[in-house]
């Protein structure tokens, strides 16, 4: 675990650190958690590591009356226990809950967790669900992408070198969605083998009108799946129609083999825990299914 040899660079404003980032073969330093290990292990060379932490601009939370945006450094901790956005986007404090321990949380933000792109991430996935749009801002100016499309293999972006992502912005869902997430991991709080994280509303008659399905950990990225979500929508929600969806997703899912489960295993977690998670989701408010 001894890194490289790299130039430090911290940046007094944002400008000084985008202008160092377009220089090329610089690596953005957030919270640490991963940069720091892959250093160490010597995955990573870069010239210069460019320390973010003392960049005021991007450590905020702004709620607004259609969206919330978050600066790119702000910790996932100050997210998770942050009542406007708990009143607003329920799922935000809960996927957060499940990464790592509270010292992770305290010291990893969502602008890192977002670039490192793990395929388990609990917060990338609810990017995803959320329909979140990406600011990424470089010396040529700034471009905004979904979510969806941000996101290309396991820890692959659309990024490139010389953009740092600085804010992700995050439109409110409607106020009668109810959210769940379900997550399986070897022990308390390690990182997901697979999480399900799911939105659904229910109209006057019980009529799902609303649903987000998203998966992290049953493929090479965090995937939202639309063909469930479109086959809950205009239905009661039985415990058959949930059980379809759910298989819906496995089926959808390309789970990759890795040392914590196979590949049938983790297509078999995917369904589980999307099944818990529309069941949760569905019957939170009313407690009946
Ligand atoms: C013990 C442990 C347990 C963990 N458990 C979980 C878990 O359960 N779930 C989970 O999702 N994660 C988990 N993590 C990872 C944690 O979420 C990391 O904090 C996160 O992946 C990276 O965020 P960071 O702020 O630490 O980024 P850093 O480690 O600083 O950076 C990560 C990568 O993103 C780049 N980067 C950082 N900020 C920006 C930016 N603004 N723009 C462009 N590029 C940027 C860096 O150059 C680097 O390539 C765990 C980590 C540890 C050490």
């Amino acid at each position: 675990m001894k890194p490289p040899v790299f130039e430090y660079i911290r940046p007094a404003d944002l400008d000084q650190a985008i202008a160092a980032l377009g220089e090329g073969g610089v690596a953005p330093l957030a919270g640490g958690q991963s940069l720091m290990q892959e250093l160490g292990r010597r995955h990573r060379r870069p010239r210069a590591v460019l320390d973010l932490n003392r960049l005021q601009e991007l450590d905020y939370i702004a709620v607004g009356d259609d969206q919330v945006t978050l600066g790119a450094l702000t910790r996932y901790r100050v997210v998770e226990r942050c009542a406007e956005v708990a009143e607003r986007i329920a799922l935000l404090p809960e996927a957060l809950s499940y990464v790592g321990h509270a010292t992770i949380r305290h010291r990893g933000t969502v602008g890192g967790s977002l670039a490192y792109a793990d395929p388990s991430g609990e917060f990338p996935c609810a990017a995803v669900v959320l329909d979140a749009r990406i600011v990424l801002t470089s010396t040529g100016g700034s471009r905004t992408v979904s979510a969806e499309d941000f996101f290309i293999g396991p820890y692959s972006t659309v990024r490139t070198d010389t953009e740092l992502i600085t804010a992700i912005i995050i439109g409110l869902p409607p106020a009668h969605v109810t959210w769940a997430v379900e997550e399986f991991s070897r022990r308390h709080r390690d990182y997901a083998v697979v999480a399900a994280e799911v939105g659904i509303g229910l109209d006057d008659s019980g009529r799902i009108d609303y649903a987000r399905i998203g998966v992290a950990g049953g493929g090479p990225t965090v995937r939202r799946h639309r063909s469930a979500e479109d086959a809950l929508v205009g239905r009661i929600p039985t415990t058959a129609l949930i059980a379809h969806a759910a298989a819906l997703v496995a089926e959808e899912s390309s789970p990759i083999h890795s040392v914590h489960a196979d590949v049938e295993h983790r297509r078999h977690l995917v369904r589980v825990m999307t099944g818990r998670a529309i069941s949760k989701a569905s019957t939170k408010r009313t407690g009946e299914l």
